[in-house]
């Protein structure tokens, strides 16, 4: 049986530099999904929800892009992938409002004016779900 985790070859496929950060991240994406196949005995993966922060600083349409590539000949070959954008939310030190946050490292409290660099959502890079068969 194939295994995920070995390492892929010479890892020369020539691809971007541009998206080498996203295929890395799908790499690893790709690994535990197909570890989770393994471990139900699955045939064949459909469907792949990511949850991506807003501030994760990966980009969606890359992150496909390395999906295709990272995917081919897996299980995971021709699933789904789904990319769930999580916004990016900030909690006030003095109040605890938690608040939308927009780009930047510095959000500033809607309630209080008081500035908070605690960034509770938006960097997520997680995998939520998997459907397979
Ligand atoms: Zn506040």
């Amino acid at each position: 049986m194939r295994s995920a985790l070995d390492p892929p070859g010479d890892g020369a496929e020539g691809s971007p530099v541009v998206i080498m950060h996203e295929v890395g991240i799908m790499e690893s994406a790709i690994a535990a999904v197909l570890e989770q196949a393994r471990q139900h005995g699955a045939r064949k993966v459909h469907r792949i929800v990511l949850r991506v922060g807003a501030l994760s600083g990966v980009e969606p349409e890359a992150l496909r892009f390395a999906f295709d590539i990272v995917a081919r000949d897996t299980l995971a070959d021709g699933a789904a992938l789904v990319i769930d954008t999580v916004p990016a939310r900030a909690r006030c030190p003095d109040c605890d409002l938690e608040f939308d946050a927009s780009p930047g490292f510095i959000f500033s409290c809607p309630r209080c004016s008081r500035l908070s660099g605690d960034l509770r959502h938006g960097r997520e890079l997680e995998l939520s779900q998997v459907e397979m068969s």
